[in-house]
């Protein structure tokens, strides 16, 4: 049996022919380097990052061009608009706010500045993973320069009030940022309506390639230069343009945008089918995350209690089904994921989880073989646990 069914797209999805074949060009015929204009491979080159840069900011609803700022990945992203803004800012404060279940790149970033003189107040969340935007007024302090909240968590689906938040961010004229990069392709996403200052996306996460993403940055709002050199990127991001992945970036962006509400209504439809066969077919079961329109239309997020999140993957992977527990970048460590933790489940319960993410092309037939696969599974780690024989005997008191 080699049936493979693909449910981590939270983790990274599968690369778009229409994306490869707009970025074969940048390999072959147009191989100039954006930065030498006296030749005409050189200028070909140079326009079409212009026009790359200028389409990009068109389907993000940026107001200008040059706010579009392209990067070697989300987390690069992350870390520049968290490091970048704290240092350009220091002068007038040295608080940041940002939440508990921020997605690694940005808690990592802040944890740095810690050790750096900065202050940073990690908001909770509700049990459904909000950030409430009261909270983060209640957090601003005088010294406050930075608040980054993430638009849709990346583990349990959470989408946040990103547009409150922002109110509240220039209210008090603070400069906020959120990682966009589980939103794209699952959520219409425009800077200018949201509010934000700035903005993170990766193209991997919406079928582009991997090794590319982007910081929208706001005309206006001071950024330390992130990478010392040449003149690209503004002269804030050095190193020859990665045009290529840029083309693919923005081809994938386009795709994502115009396909939207359809595969939009794809994924909520496989999502709530696999929510839906998962509840009725395993007892002590937990949805994490919230239920319905606050939800991200393609994450499923359950904690089976008895059982071990590691063992439901292996079991899972050798019926040719790839799924998560928890965070990909969390996995090789021992701590059950942050963001479970944030939202009060016990540590036990956390390690019980399984992530598991649909894509646009996800088929009923794939929602249903996991359905099928699924429950055996966990009646047999359950089977070979000592604390779910002691629960039964207690509930058959
Ligand atoms: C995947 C992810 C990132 C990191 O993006 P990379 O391009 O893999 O570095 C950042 N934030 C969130 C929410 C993510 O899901």
């Amino acid at each position: 049996m080699n049936k493979s069914v693909y449910m981590d797209n939270n983790a990274t999805t599968s690369l778009k022919k229409e994306v490869l074949d707009a970025m074969i060009p940048y390999y072959t015929d147009i191989y100039g380097n954006a930065s030498s204009k006296f030749y005409a491979v050189g200028r070909e080159a140079e326009q079409a990052l212009y026009k790359l840069r200028e389409k990009a900011a068109k389907l993000l609803g940026a107001a200008n061009v040059n706010e579009i700022y392209f990067t070697a990945s989300g987390c690069e992203a992350d870390n520049w608009a968290i490091k970048g803004v704290a240092n350009a800012y220091k002068r007038k404060g040295n608080h940041i706010i940002t939440s508990k279940i921020e997605h690694h790149a940005i808690l990592g970033a802040c944890e740095y500045l810690e050790k750096h003189g900065f202050e940073v107040t990690y908001l909770d969340v509700d049990e459904y993973g909000k950030v409430s935007p009261e909270a983060v007024e209640a957090a601003i302090k005088d010294n406050t320069v930075l608040i980054s909240v993430m638009t849709a968590n990346n583990e349990i689906g959470t989408i946040e009030p990103i547009k409150e938040i922002a109110e509240i961010a220039k209210k008090h004229k603070i400069v906020f940022h959120t990682d966009a990069v589980q939103a794209i392709g699952h959520m219409p996403i425009n800077v200018q309506e949201l509010g934000v200052d700035m903005l993170s996306l990766s193209a991997h996460k919406f079928h582009g390639p991997k090794g590319v993403g982007l910081l929208y940055i706001k005309n206006g709002v001071r950024i330390d230069n992130l990478i010392h050199g040449g003149g690209q990127e503004r002269g804030k991001r050095a190193a020859t343009e990665n045009l290529a992945g840029i083309a693919g970036l923005v081809k994938a962006l386009e795709i994502a945008v115009e396909n939207l509400d359809k595969n939009v209504a794809v994924m909520r439809d496989k999502r709530d089918k696999l929510i839906k066969g998962i509840q009725e077919k395993i007892p002590y079961c937990r949805l994490n995350g919230p239920v319905g329109e606050d939800r991200l239309c393609n994450n499923v997020n359950f904690s089976f209690q008895y059982v071990e999140g590691e063992s439901i993957l292996m079991m899972l992977d050798m019926h040719g089904i790839a799924a998560s527990s928890g965070s990909a970048c969390a996995s090789g460590s021992l701590d059950p994921s942050h963001v479970l933790l944030a939202i009060g489940l016990p540590h036990e319960i956390a390690h019980g989880s399984l992530r598991l993410s649909v894509g646009e092309d996800t088929t009923d037939e794939d929602v249903n073989y996991v359905i099928e696969v699924l429950p055996p599974i966990i009646q047999r780690l359950r089977d070979m646990s000592p604390l779910y024989e002691d629960f039964l005997k207690g509930e058959n008191k």
